[in-house]
């Protein structure tokens, strides 16, 4: 095939937080053996937003693709598992649930094992469903093993993340992509030059260098230096939606077992969160501020830590929300530049990588193709507006009328999509197909579950069952669970004899 179509020489990153290093390290393996240069200039005056802590399944496919030992990244990085969620008082103040990642449960004899469950809730069985759940039964007893390292057990199906030291992580990733040639300057952008038809051509530091690229990346943060303030792409904020727009953080020392999992507890203006590592436990208040200050907000927090503070508090404010053209002429926005929609569920760090992953199926020529920008931008979009439902899900579901944030949410106008899949459920038990969705249907059963929303029924067919049958394959699998579950190091255990620096 012959082409007019010019390659792209060179890639400016501005920005040199999680999002920028995933990005030059993603970049510089994709394109390791070419000509292609990637120039990342970062601050060491503005610093990096420094949280972002708690991640998704996904993260350890990308250590793998990228070549990373898993271990040695956990050492480095002072890291530690992650099984799932624990929710507390969001349904009522005094109940909790889990939502595990992975899949709860085995289809059986093809039969989705959601139905399956309900069918044998059905007929009397109180089993809870998370009891089906290999990471769900494992996190109940703070227990912790490689599934890869459990093979022929039910525990190989199991999914983990990781709590990571998210500047340690950025030093990681820096010195993987600074091996593989990429270049990093230091210094504060002051002046972005633009060409005649608005593309961008350069960027000025403060010490007066220029720096030019072809493409350029803006990892800048939540202001969006080349995105926003140079090129004006728009903002839509989800506050309707999503309302908490504040967060005040403080990590702590750790004190007792280190939980293979993050814990977001409900409190009357938003929701806490605790994240155990194995130097430090990082804890965070995520609230709203029309109904509480800065300082209530700071109070509450060191309040319900654990342990002692080892930082002062710090307060981050943020609008949840997409930007509208996360691609725009010769730049692409990653990470909080390019959108943010609260860290409930810990998908931030998860949308840099699969937004990345877009853009290198759509890798451009200096010709670039307004086709590509267009579908990457609604792709974009799609990712964004399927987690702020999922996210919202968590809040509209709740009982609680405590307070009067928790009443504006029980009470709160839903999207659209959202309320489809709330229909769908109810009358099916089940979900509406998507494609390339990340919250596969077992993580909303789990929401569904915990929040009490049930199905009007389950699927006829499962009538077509001896349910004598099904009970007693039902209880052979919870009862496996528990015995090889039992048998399981402790995660501070297996922390230690694995994965300590
Ligand atoms: P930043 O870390 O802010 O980096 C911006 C970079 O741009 C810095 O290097 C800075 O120096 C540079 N820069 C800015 N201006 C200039 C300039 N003029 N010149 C040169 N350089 C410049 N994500 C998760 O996945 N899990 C979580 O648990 C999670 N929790 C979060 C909690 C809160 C309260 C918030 C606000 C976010 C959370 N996130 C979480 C999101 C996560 O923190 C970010 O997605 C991630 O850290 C990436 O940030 P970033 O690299 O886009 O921005």
């Amino acid at each position: 095939m012959k082409t007019t179509q010019e390659p792209i020489e060179k890639i400016v990153i501005v920005g040199g937080g999680t999002a920028g290093w995933i990005a030059a390290a993603t970049i510089s393996n994709i394109f390791k053996n070419t000509d292609l240069t990637i120039e990342l200039v970062e601050s060491d005056d503005i610093g990096i937003i420094g949280v972002g802590e708690a991640t998704i399944p996904p993260l350890i496919s990308i250590l793998n693709s990228l070549g990373i030992d898993l271990i040695d990244f956990i050492k480095e990085t002072q890291a530690s598992f992650k099984l799932g969620i624990q929710f507390e008082d969001w349904h009522t103040i005094g109940e909790k649930y889990f939502h595990p990642f992975g899949t709860v449960g085995k289809s059986i004899d093809g039969y989705d094992f959601f139905q399956c469950w309900l069918k044998s809730k059905a007929e009397g069985d109180k089993t809870p469903l998370m009891a089906h759940s290999p990471e769900s039964v494992l996190a109940e007893k703070g227990k912790f093993f490689l599934p890869f390292a459990a093979k022929n057990t039910p525990l190989e199906r199991a999914f983990y993340a990781l709590h990571l030291d998210s500047g340690l992580a950025g030093k990681y990733l820096r010195n993987y992509a600074e091996k593989l040639g990429v270049i990093r300057t230091e210094g504060k952008v002051e002046q972005v030059i633009q060409t005649k038809n608005g593309e961008i051509e350069s960027v000025i530091l403060a010490s007066g260098q220029s720096i030019s690229g072809d493409f350029f990346i803006d990892c800048s943060g939540f202001r969006g230096l080349l995105i926003e303030q140079t090129l004006q792409s728009g903002y839509e904020s989800w506050d309707k939606y999503l309302p908490c727009n504040r967060a005040v953080t403080v990590q702590t020392n750790n004190v007792g077992d280190t939980n293979p999992y993050t814990v977001s507890a409900a409190k009357e203006a938003g929701w806490m969160w605790r994240i155990p590592l194995q130097h430090r436990t990082g804890n965070g208040y995520v609230f709203c501020d029309k109904y509480i200050t800065d300082e209530q907000a700071i109070n509450t927090l060191l309040a319900n830590i654990k342990g002692e503070p080892i930082t002062s508090p710090r307060v981050i404010p943020f609008t949840t929300g997409l930007r509208n053209k996360p691609w725009n002429k010769n730049c692409l926005s990653l990470g909080l530049a390019q959108g943010f929609i609260e860290p409930l569920e810990s998908t931030a760090i998860h949308l840099v990588s699969k937004t990345i992953a877009y853009f290198i199926r759509m890798f451009p020529t200096k010709q670039r193709d307004e086709v590509l920008i267009n579908e990457y931008n609604r792709r974009v979009r799609v990712d964004y507006e399927e987690i702020r439902d999922f996210l919202v899900l968590h809040y509209c579901t709740t009982q609680r009328e405590d307070t009067e944030f928790w009443r504006w949410c029980k009470n709160m106008k839903i999207p659209a999509t959202l309320q489809k899949k709330l229909d769908f459920f109810k009358a099916s038990g089940g979900l509406i197909p998507g494609a390339e969705e990340l919250f596969q249907p077992t993580s909303w059963y789990a929401v569904f579950n915990g929040m009490k929303v049930e199905p009007d029924h389950y699927n006829p067919t499962m009538d077509t069952w001896d349910y004598q049958k099904l009970k007693a394959i039902l209880d052979k699998g919870k009862q496996g669970l528990i015995d090889i579950a039992d048998k399981q190091p402790s995660h501070d255990e297996f922390l230690k004899q694995y994965c300590a620096a």
